[in-house]
């Protein structure tokens, strides 16, 4: 091993970035962050940019430590043993550590007939580009139906009524995640945007220009949004290292890989104990900390710690002028408690531009982040990783 530690980041998401940062407060460590676009992506706001009110992008100089390499490039396959790295453009990069924080993607179901073919989903740049586009070309009184009843569906159907479109959202449950409180207040904003919700629906069948349910109804979809269903890069399983179901990578409780130490996986592509936590930039962000401070604990020569952050409830923006957070117990079950209304949505600005305060902070700051513990996670380990 050279002085030098080489540290390959790979994903410059929410996670990425910030364990990047952390890993610059020492200074024998040589930074390298991956990721496919030279602009940071706000994930949280590409709902925003679909309707026309942010541009849900930011510069990697606002918030990423100058101590990093930023490469814009695309990881194509780990190769564990040796510790390289192959990227899409043909280099190679070694290193001694590699942060595995992809992150998650949309995901359109290949059994739904149509889907693929005319839905459009929302979860990524250039989905929400190719979006964005699709609605400036309809007219604005033409049918639009949102998929899904999560929170990203929640937002994106609430923003675009609020812009005047004619939206009806689509779900088997509108909020599974939220308290009865936080669900009544998520419906009742949705109904005063004009919102229609179809609730205990399946979609059999996607066209160009409508939907059908389950039940044989049809309904009129001049740009069907699919927001049901995340799902991940398949780097980690393409490399052959162990994942979960959906392709996250297997990591113990310290959020090293399962196959091997030098791997440590934070954000929404990790999976500690096969258990993973809520995919979310709030979580994403504790993950990624924790990633960092495994991989300094070991330079240390000391023994990292287990994984224990706490959640803190649900922030959902419903338009520019309300908003629902839902509170939660650290293990993130929903509280019978929410707030609603102007406040909430204000609430929810705050958190959306303090978490680039977060990421900037930590790169002028390094070690600075700081996160609440106890979402009591006491899980074993799966494998020894060798
Ligand atoms: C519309 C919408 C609204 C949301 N709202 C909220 C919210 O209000 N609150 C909340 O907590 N969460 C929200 N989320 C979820 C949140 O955005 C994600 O959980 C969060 O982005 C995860 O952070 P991450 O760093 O793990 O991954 P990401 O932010 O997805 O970053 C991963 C990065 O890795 C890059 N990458 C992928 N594969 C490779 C590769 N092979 N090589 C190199 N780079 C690669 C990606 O391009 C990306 O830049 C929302 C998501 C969406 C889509």
């Amino acid at each position: 091993m050279t002085s030098t530690t080489r540290v390959v980041v790979v994903g410059g998401g929410y996670a990425g970035v910030l364990a990047a940062n952390r890993l610059s407060q020492r200074t024998d460590i040589d930074i390298t962050l991956i990721n496919p676009r030279p602009q940071f992506v706000e994930r949280i706001r590409l709902h925003q940019l679909v309707a026309g009110n942010d541009d849900a992008v930011e510069d990697y100089s606002a918030i990423l430590t100058d101590r990093a390499k930023l490469v814009v490039d695309t990881a194509q396959r780990i190769d564990a043993d040796a510790k390289v790295l192959r990227l899409a453009s043909g280099t190679t990069l070694d290193y001694d550590y590699l942060i595995y924080a992809v992150g998650s993607t949309a995901s359109v179901p290949i059994s739904v007939p149509g889907a693929v073919e005319f839905a459009y989903p929302l979860g990524e740049l250039e989905a929400a580009q190719r979006l964005t586009a699709r609605m400036a070309d309809t007219a604005l009184q033409a049918p639009i139906v949102v998929v899904g009843g999560g929170l990203t569906g929640i937002e994106a159907a609430s923003e675009f009524g609020e812009a005047g479109r004619s939206v009806t959202l689509v779900t088997g449950a509108l909020g599974p995640s939220l308290a009865k409180g936080g669900r009544r207040s998520v419906a009742k904003r949705l109904k005063k945007l004009g919102v229609t919700v179809v609730e205990n629906a399946t979609v059999t069948q996607v066209q160009a220009d409508s939907i059908t349910l389950g039940d044989g109804t049809a309904l009129p979809s001049s740009v069907t949004v699919w927001t049901a269903g995340f799902a991940v890069p398949t780097l980690a399983s393409d490399s052959g290292l162990s994942t979960d179901r959906l392709g996250r990578l297997l990591t113990d409780e310290t959020l090293t890989s399962v196959d091997h130490r030098s791997i440590i996986a934070a954000g929404d592509s990790a999976s500690p104990s096969a258990q993973p936590l809520r995919m979310s930039c709030q979580l994403a962000m504790p993950l990624a900390s924790h990633a960092a401070d495994t991989l300094l604990a070991r330079l240390d020569g000391k023994e990292p710690k287990n994984l224990n952050p706490a959640s803190v409830g649900q922030c959902i923006s419903l338009g520019r002028h309300a908003g629902t957070i839902q509170m939660s117990h650290f293990n993130d079950q929903a509280l019978p408690m929410h707030i609603g209304g102007n406040l909430a949505a204000s609430i929810k600005e705050s958190v959306c531009k303090g978490t680039l305060s977060f990421l900037a902070k930590e790169a002028r700051k390094p070690g600075s982040y700081f996160w609440p513990q106890g979402g009591k996670r006491q899980k074993n380990l799966t494998k020894t990783p060798v």
